[in-house]
């Protein structure tokens, strides 16, 4: 599926992470937010490969978001979660449905990696049934006051930004009454550190937003029209993270391949084992599954075809549980290796579990493509 164009940024994306990923993912690892690493692809037009190269994006498509995504991941998953935030629930959904003012001033500093923005929906109440936020946005004299928490925010710590879900409206109408506002840090925003088992790194936090204040001109879409905004970001990130489950496997996949051929027992090498043979074919074929399904899925919304939603939540679900499962047979055939912090594969299995809960759970996957089959 990949052209000349793929090839030479899979190529450039690829000497980028060996440079300056690969040789830091254990520090990301224990806490340190890559910030720099954010500019120096933004410098490259990795960082939003998809927002055309006048708002200093890369001018690519969806596929190629994809393999830069993937790429990053082999190495450093906190690195690749990041970035596909900031690329494509931050920057595409500025520009497919920012004002002019958003996309001229904002965005080309969000492309660039000069400003970070999280994406804040989840709350403490509520991160499935996003459509029952408590975040509240009110107006006082002319302009909106927004308090509220949000929750897991990636990002969270060291946000300029934030591209905040607030309820404009009644709560009993749900998803009908809430706006998204991209709002400035400032005093009003306080926030908290979160612990979290994998995607380390990734400056997750609680996020207190006490009267912040917005204006019409903040306002991402139209009023009360912000679940729009979710859709189109999650229905886009669903296809972007499932390459973050695909650069997990194919990272865990190689860390075992190389121990299985160098681990010698039993007067043989670990590779020699029929077993080690099976369990390495398992998990290639894996990959080659997760990789097809996530590339196809890309190529459907560069294609503007109406099965991109579905084929999304497909490879979303099914890229996660392989992710998943690869990193396990990957510990597994580490031994005790496999459980240290020296070995590669413990982090990685530790991130893949992000990927059955993060931009929604293996349940909410199905609980839309379920939706999905009965309108069929
Ligand atoms: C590291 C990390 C980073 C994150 N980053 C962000 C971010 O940047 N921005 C953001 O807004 N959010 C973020 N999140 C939040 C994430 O999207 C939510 O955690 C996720 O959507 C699940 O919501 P919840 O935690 O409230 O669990 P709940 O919604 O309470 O779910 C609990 C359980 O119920 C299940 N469940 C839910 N609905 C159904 C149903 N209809 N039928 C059956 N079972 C169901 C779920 O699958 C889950 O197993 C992040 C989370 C983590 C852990």
């Amino acid at each position: 599926m990949l052209d000349e164009e793929h090839r030479l940024i899979l190529k450039s994306v690829r000497e980028f992470t060996e440079l300056h990923v690969r040789p830091r993912a254990r520090e990301i690892d224990r806490g340190v937010y890559p910030r720099e690493i954010l500019r120096k692809l933004g410098e490259l037009g990795l960082l939003a490969p998809t927002i055309p190269p006048e708002f200093n994006g890369g001018g690519s498509d969806t596929l190629t978001q994809v393999l830069v995504v993937e790429e990053l991941a082999r190495a450093s998953p906190g690195v690749a979660t990041i970035m596909e935030i900031q690329s494509s629930m931050i920057a595409e959904n500025i520009y497919a449905m920012g004002n002019p003012r958003q996309r001229e001033e904002l965005l080309p500093k969000f492309a660039s990696g000069e400003l970070i923005c999280a994406f804040a929906l989840s709350e403490p109440c509520c991160g499935s049934d996003a459509g029952a936020i408590e975040t509240r946005a009110v107006r006082v004299g002319g302009e909106w006051r927004i308090s509220g928490v949000k929750m897991w925010i990636t990002s969270g710590l060291y946000a300029d930004y934030y591209l905040v879900f607030a309820r404009t409206g009644p709560k009993e109408a749900r998803h009908k009454a809430i706006t998204a506002f991209l709002v400035k840090r400032g005093s009003c925003v306080e926030a908290t550190p979160i612990e979290v088992m994998g995607v380390r790194g990734t400056g997750t936090a609680e996020v207190k937003f006490n009267e912040c204040p917005a204006n019409d001109d903040d306002i991402v879409g139209k009023i009360n029209e912000g679940w729009a905004v979710v859709v189109h970001a999650l229905n886009v990130g669903r296809a972007a993270i499932s390459g973050v489950a695909v650069g997990i496997a194919r990272g865990a996949f190689e860390e075992a391949l190389s121990w299985a051929r160098g681990r010698r027992l039993f007067g043989k090498t670990l590779i020699e084992f029929q077993n080690t043979q099976f369990e390495l074919a398992e998990m290639y074929a894996a990959i080659e599954t997760a990789r097809t399904l996530t590339y196809y899925a890309a190529y459907l919304y560069d294609v503007k075809s109406p099965d991109f939603v579905a084929m999304a939540h497909v490879a979303k679900l099914q890229t996660a549980r392989i992710a998943v499962d690869v990193a396990r047979r990957a510990v597994q055939l580490e031994g005790g290796y496999g459980y240290s912090k020296e070995s590669k594969a413990e982090m990685f299995y530790r991130d893949a579990k992000i990927l059955e809960i993060g931009e929604g759970t293996n349940e909410v996957m199905k609980y839309v493509l379920f939706k999905l089959l009965e309108k069929r």
